[in-house]
């Protein structure tokens, strides 16, 4: 049997405090994995903080070699891992192998990156150049919906860059983080990678700590607004990822079974359970009733089930809360719109809900204003180009947007007028460690990924020499 111990300090460590996993597919737990509490969690930071300075002064091909070691493990174990994935968030399989493949090729990107110095100014008089240096200990904080990816994307552009980390899985989603730290044990210098689990009890403890340099977290937009509190008493630098309210606008050229399909697919990827997932969707007033009934016969055909069966592919709710919160916006969505198909929770042991598709919702709702992160979406018609712009832009959230049109030019140029970190044409949501991603607005602080975002892992340092 595989088990899940901690890493700190260079070691494994099991202890006898346990967290039960639960499969959100069956509501049962199907095994344990050790729990840290606050002292463990100290001992995790301290043994960062000591192996900085020998880790930083080490050459960006030293730090980048574990790396792609840990890549090829991980395509080794690629089906054992996508397995445990399902077993623990939920998530259809298929995704599963897609993101445990993702993570083998983040791996082996970050195995390789660099920053190089940059001269601003050579003159006869004097030189000038911009220098980076690593900062000190990163913690790595990561919510359940992608657990090890982002995990993966935290950990690795922070130790190649210098730095020393200590990664805390959500407490719904363990076991893989586990097994990558399990992984990487005897790769890296003993504290230079550190996993503690917590039992969503000690977030707070890392980003208040002052020996944590940076806590770079993807999360709630609420749980991220206290790391920004907690890390202001050392001016801690930060990168929040946060939640989203994402609209796909479907211009009037763009009608299409396919684009109900693509749409449908955005929205309810991973059961709406994706910060880039479509959260809303604004259809020209001719054509909103045909967009309606296509998504409710897609909602109403898709298979609901287990994401260990293959066909699967809306798989479960990840945990109790989860439903409890969404729940409540079905509940708005009775309240306050016309659901159309879906619109239940499951009676069954595991955490399901029916897609839901609702139409005839006001504007202020809830359910379109706020985050629902579950598989209930609200569709809604508009009647000008600049109504539907001027709405999305009064949203708090600026996480990403989608244009959908025959025509990309014009979709392009409506897309740039949205405020977001991102905007997709004819697609909505694109991973890739050499691409940037930023939210705005309450969406998040701060760039992950890209070249962008391997510098926030940095401190700029400034050299100036004067020659005469
Ligand atoms: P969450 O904010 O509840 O938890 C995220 C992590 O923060 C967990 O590891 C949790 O233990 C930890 N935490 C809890 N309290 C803390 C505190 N006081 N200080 C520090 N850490 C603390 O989020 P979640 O429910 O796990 O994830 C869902 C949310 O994440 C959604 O809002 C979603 O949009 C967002 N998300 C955003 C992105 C992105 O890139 N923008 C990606 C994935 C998820």
């Amino acid at each position: 049997m595989n088990t899940y111990p901690l890493l700190i300090d260079g070691k494994l460590i099991e202890i006898d405090a346990r967290l039960d996993v639960v499969n959100p597919a069956t509501g049962a737990a199907f095994t344990t994995c050790a729990v840290a509490d606050a002292d463990l969690m100290d001992r995790a930071i301290t043994a960062a903080k000591a192996a900085f300075p020998a880790w930083s002064s080490k050459s960006w091909e030293d730090r980048g070699a574990p790396l792609a070691v840990l890549a090829d493990r991980l395509d080794v174990a690629r089906e054992d891992f996508a397995q445990l994935l399902t077993q623990e968030q939920g998530k259809p399989i298929a995704d599963a192998r897609g993101e445990v493949g993702l993570v083998v090729d983040f791996l082996h990107y970050y195995s390789t990156a660099r920053i190089a110095p940059k001269t601003v100014t050579d003159t006869a008089e004097r030189h000038v150049s911009v220098h980076r240096k690593p900062l000190g200990v990163i913690a790595a904080i990561c919510p359940w919906n992608f657990p090890l990816l982002i995990a993966a994307y935290k950990l690795a552009p922070a130790v190649v860059t210098g730095n020393t980390c200590v990664v805390k899985p959500a407490a719904t989603t363990p076991l893989t983080t586990l097994w990558l730290g399990k992984l990487a044990a005897d790769l890296f210098p003993a504290g230079v990678v550190n996993v503690v689990t917590d039992r969503n009890d000690l977030g707070a403890q890392l980003s208040s700590h002052p020996d944590v340099a940076k806590v770079t977290f993807t999360g709630s937009t609420a749980t991220g607004k206290r790391v920004m509190q907690a890390a202001s008493n050392t001016l801690k630098r930060i990168t929040l990822e946060l939640g989203g309210n994402d609209a796909a606008i479907l211009l009037d050229d763009e009608t299409t079974d396919d684009v109900a399909q693509s749409v449908f697919d955005a929205a309810f990827n991973l059961s709406g359970q994706v910060c880039t997932a479509i959260k809303k969707v604004y259809a020209p007033r001719n054509d909103y009733d045909a967009l309606c009934d296509k998504l409710a016969a897609i909602a109403t055909s898709v298979k609901i089930g287990n994401g260990q069966d293959e066909d699967t592919k809306i798989g479960p709710i990840q945990n109790p809360m989860q439903i409890e919160k969404v729940q409540g916006f079905l509940d708005i969505a009775k309240r306050d719109g016309k659901i159309i198909a879906g619109g239940e929770v499951l009676a069954s042991q595991g955490y399901f809900i029916q897609p839901t598709i609702v139409r005839d919702i006001d504007e202020n709702s809830d359910l379109v204003k706020e985050e629902q992160f579950g598989p209930v979406l609200p569709v809604l018609p508009y009647d000008t180009l600049d109504d539907v712009i001027q709405t999305v832009n009064d949203s708090e959230y600026g996480l990403g947007n989608s244009v959908w049109s025959a025509d990309v030019e014009r979709a392009a140029e409506v897309g740039l007028k949205l405020n977001s970190g991102s905007v997709w044409i004819n697609r909505h949501g694109y991973i890739d460690p050499a691409t940037p991603f930023a939210g705005a607005k309450q969406s998040g602080i701060g760039i992950e990924m890209g070249d962008e975002g391997l510098k926030e892992f940095t401190q700029m340092q400034l050299l100036v020499i004067e020659k005469t």
